[in-house]
């Protein structure tokens, strides 16, 4: 079996692997990435709402909300070149069900100070079924500018940086000081190791017999619409089971999701389990494949979603084009205040082993934080 020597072995080739991969090359380290796809960014970080989040989304979670806003104008000044910033984004309080009143949406849009713009009802908006909307800045991602920026700078290091893409790690060691991963044909040594596999960070602990994170997991349909009347808007109702429309980057096109209907399914067990697993081998609990390339993956929920739409947008025109899936992962009790936190653990068990669960896009600055203290 071949061997691969490096300092540092990243697992995952999304945002927070490459981003992760910069700063360590950056640092002096030799790193060796390994990703199961043929590319990077085909799961999370490609398949997702490509929000770029003011922190309003989350108004029961002041410390997600905090976060976010502190890291919003970091990230739109760093990755400039993959944003698309030219639409007018509103925040919506529905008249029945949300868990947040307008009072409470405005005091902590007060907080925050300048990202509250205006406070309005534009007439393609129900009236009858909104209680009150804020014009609130916010930008939308071109993911594969985002992934791009990421990789020019990695290229820059090419000497100490080696890809290992479209294969997995399928078993991961400690032996003595080091551990050992083994992929399809080669074998790679490493003193430390970043597990940056998100919806699979659980796979990889669970080889180490190291402590799993307590999640859940959601297996998500984004739909993907053509609209006219609504290309150059972005809509969500907080807090509760509504919808929410998002141009996808400057495609022209926008994500419709829901909370009551973009999870087909959940899991609430430490590794993800799932009732179309069963009608492929090489998905299970053990290895999670790509949903949005599966031939197995659930039918769309695009037309109970449009349904949701059509009863707060007036003359709803979307269109369906095709739909995005990818797997979610939340911590058990998101549902109670709706956190999305990042969590960095460095293993007490596997010294050298990090794990780095991701909560949003921008939180990538806790992992600079993170590289910066222990690297
Ligand atoms: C439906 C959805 C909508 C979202 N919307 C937003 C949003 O609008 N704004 C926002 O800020 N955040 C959003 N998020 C969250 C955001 O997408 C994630 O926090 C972020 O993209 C995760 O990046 P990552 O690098 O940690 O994971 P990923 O991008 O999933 O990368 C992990 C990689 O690990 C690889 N991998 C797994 N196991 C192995 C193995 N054994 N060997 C090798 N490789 C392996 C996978 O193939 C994958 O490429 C959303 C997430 C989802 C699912």
């Amino acid at each position: 079996m071949i061997k691969g020597q490096h300092d540092i072995v990243i697992i995952g080739g999304g945002l927070f692997g490459l981003y992760s991969a910069s700063l360590l090359l950056e640092k002096g380290y030799n790193v060796g990435l390994v990703e199961m796809e043929q590319d990077y960014f085909k799961r999370a970080s490609g398949i997702n709402q490509a929000r770029l989040h003011s922190g309003l989304h989350y108004p029961r979670s002041f410390d997600t909300a905090q976060k976010l806003i502190g890291n919003f104008e970091r990230f739109a000044t760093e990755f400039d070149a993959a944003l698309h910033r030219s639409f007018d984004n509103y925040y919506c309080i529905p008249n029945e069900g949300s868990k947040t009143t307008v009072e409470n949406f405005e005091q902590l849009g007060k907080r925050f100070g300048n990202l509250v713009v205006e406070s309005n009802i534009p007439n393609y908006l129900n009236l009858d079924k909104t209680s009150n909307c804020f014009k609130i800045t916010e930008y939308s991602l071109n993911l594969n500018e985002l992934k791009n920026i990421l990789l020019s700078r990695i290229e820059s290091y090419s000497d100490r940086f080696t890809s290992y893409l479209g294969t997995d790690v399928k078993t991961i060691r400690k032996v003595g000081d080091e551990f050992r991963l083994e992929l399809a044909e080669e074998e790679l040594i490493a003193s430390q190791v970043v597990n940056t596999t998100y919806s699979s960070v659980n796979l990889i602990l669970n080889n180490l017999n190291d402590m799993l994170y307590r999640v859940k997991y959601e297996l998500c349909e984004l739909a993907v619409v053509i609209t006219e009347k609504f290309k150059n808007v972005g809509v969500t109702y907080v807090d509760g089971p509504f919808f929410s429309l998002f141009p996808l980057g400057d495609s022209g096109v926008s994500t419709l999701s829901s909370v009551k209907y973009t999870p087909i399914h959940t899991s609430d067990t430490s590794v993800p389990e799932f009732p179309c697993q069963k009608f492929r081998s090489d998905c299970s609990s053990n290895s999670l494949q790509n949903c949005n390339t599966c031939s197995y993956r659930p039918d769309s929920q695009w037309l109970k979603m449009s349904d949701q739409a059509s009863e707060y947008l007036n003359d709803w025109d979307g269109r369906y084009e095709n739909s995005l899936f990818a797997v979610k992962i939340k911590l058990q009790h998101a549902d109670e205040d709706d956190a999305r936190p990042t969590l960095i653990t460095s293993s007490l068990q596997n010294k050298g082993l990090h794990t780095i669960l991701s909560g949003k896009i921008s939180d990538i600055y806790e992992v600079k934080e993170f590289i910066d203290r222990s690297f």
